[in-house]
């Protein structure tokens, strides 16, 4: 993997870099340039205090425009849809996400497929 300081991710627009030295608990992993450590952010996530945190944000006004803004989002259509019409995660499926407006159309041409 390419070693990279933050501050030259954050010059490239990236979103993910490696520094290739341990963060503060040790790991060698690839980094968040807004929120660090991914593997800390994952234990975090599987912690109890991450665990409420997370429930609490989801409670709150922020998360929940949050959860509004991405089921009216092209992404989230898709994935409501998917999951209506209980189709598996197909290739076709996620590249009709990389190609934004082309879901909505693509996921009726399944539906009709399949009936
Ligand atoms: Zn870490």
């Amino acid at each position: 993997m390419k070693i990279i300081t933050r501050k030259e991710a954050l010059a490239q627009g990236l979103k993910r870099y490696f520094t290739g030295k341990p963060c503060k608990r040790g790991h060698v992993a690839e980094r968040s340039t807004s929120a660090g450590c991914y593997t800390c952010r994952k234990a975090y996530r599987q912690s109890e205090e991450g665990k409420a945190a997370s429930k609490a944000y989801m409670q709150s006004e922020k998360g929940k425009a949050a959860r509004k803004a991405y089921a009216q989002s092209e992404e989230g259509t898709a994935r409501a849809l998917r999951k209506t019409l209980g189709l598996a995660p197909p290739s076709e499926y996620i590249e009709a996400v990389h190609a934004g407006r082309l879901i909505k159309r693509e996921l009726i041409k399944l539906k009709e497929q399949n009936l």
